[in-house]
């Protein structure tokens, strides 16, 4: 069997696409097209790419995109005040201040400056307040990654009603939220970690798998059920060309690839996967766009809201 590809970049353009006209249309009756600000701290090479890409696809929808690049010495106390005052703005719906800080800050410092946005214009929805909803089932800013995955099976016709979906990942950004989606449209949800027994054997049981860990290529064949539908959140770097090789084998364009970059990128799921699953998301063009275009959803949200006309 060869999966059939779940294609998140153009289910994503689909999104953006539909979202124009209206940030179009928010911005004839307003006065003023929907406002986002970025916030980025330090050099991160990934976090630039991410920051870069948001900002560029915000300014394709037509949203007014306030870009705010900090030195990696920038104190805590400089970044909550440059919060507070973006919350304070008028002109700024969504806030959204990229992750990792760095480490300098100290830790807890993520955390201090998320419960500082403003939760109506918190468009990663990684808020107390926006978690509570997400918690209850209530309308509200919902994490993007896991929102854009909902799309996705959505849009492939993809219904996890009464199926068994099996995530790797506890995180606050991915594996939680995507466990209370997922049940909330009433999957059985059975939620892996590094401590749960016997991995491979459960996430053998799944009709829906979701690997968000962070480990390249980690998610083998005899994780999958034959026919199960595998969804790919992993966005990890390979820059060794016999790692390359081992994963793609020898044949594989991703080898000159790397020679020309210096580097792939590879997701938690095997490239062999792809010979058992019944629908497979690919790294990249799966997840990663689906989250920029739930970006840009939440943040007109976010300012249709605070113009008195969302939920
Ligand atoms: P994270 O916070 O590091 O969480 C990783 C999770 O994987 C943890 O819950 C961890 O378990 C679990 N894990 C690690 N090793 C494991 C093992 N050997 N067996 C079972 N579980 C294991 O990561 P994250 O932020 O959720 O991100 C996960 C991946 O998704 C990363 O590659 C990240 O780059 C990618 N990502 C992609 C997008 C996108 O837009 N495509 C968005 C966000 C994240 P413990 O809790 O027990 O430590």
């Amino acid at each position: 069997m060869t999966a059939r590809i779940l294609d998140g970049a153009r289910v994503a353009r689909e999104i953006r696409a539909e979202l124009t006209p209206q940030v179009a249309a928010f911005a004839a009756r307003g006065g003023r097209p929907p406002g986002l600000g970025i916030v980025l701290i330090g050099e991160d090479p990934a976090s630039q790419i991410y920051v870069r890409s948001k900002a560029r696809a915000g300014g394709e929808v037509g949203f007014w995109i306030d870009l705010h690049v900090l030195p990696a010495s920038t104190s805590l106390a400089d970044v909550l005040a440059l919060v507070t005052t973006l919350n304070r703005s008028d002109r700024h719906d969504g806030i959204l201040v990229q992750s990792p800080l760095p480490q300098a800050m100290g830790e807890g410092a993520t955390r201090q400056v998320f419960d500082t946005i403003d939760p109506a214009k918190d468009v990663d929805g990684f808020s107390a307040e926006s978690v509570g909803r997400l918690v209850q089932n209530r309308p509200g800013l919902r994490s993007c990654t896991p929102a854009g995955i909902m799309e996705l099976l959505d849009r492939c016709g993809i219904d996890p009603a009464g199926r068994h979906a099996v995530i790797i990942g506890r995180s606050d950004i991915v594996g939680k939220p995507m466990a209370l989606m997922l049940l909330h449209r009433h999957a059985t949800v059975t939620i892996c970690h590094s401590r749960t027994p016997d991995l491979a054997d459960t996430c053998a049981r799944a009709d829906l798998l979701v690997a968000a860990i962070g480990r390249a290529g980690f998610v083998t064949r005899g994780f999958v059920k034959p026919g199960a539908t595998v969804v790919d959140v992993g966005m990890n770097r390979l820059s060794d060309e016999t790692e390359v090789r081992r994963f793609f084998g020898d044949g594989s364009p991703r080898i000159d690839e790397r020679a020309r970059k210096g580097s792939v990128l590879i997701g938690d799921v095997h490239p062999e996967v792809a010979e058992v699953a019944g629908a497979l998301t690919p790294v990249p063009g799966g997840v990663g766009p689906l989250t920029v275009a739930m970006l840009m959803k939440n943040t007109l949200a976010a300012a249709e809201a605070r113009a008195g006309r969302g939920t």
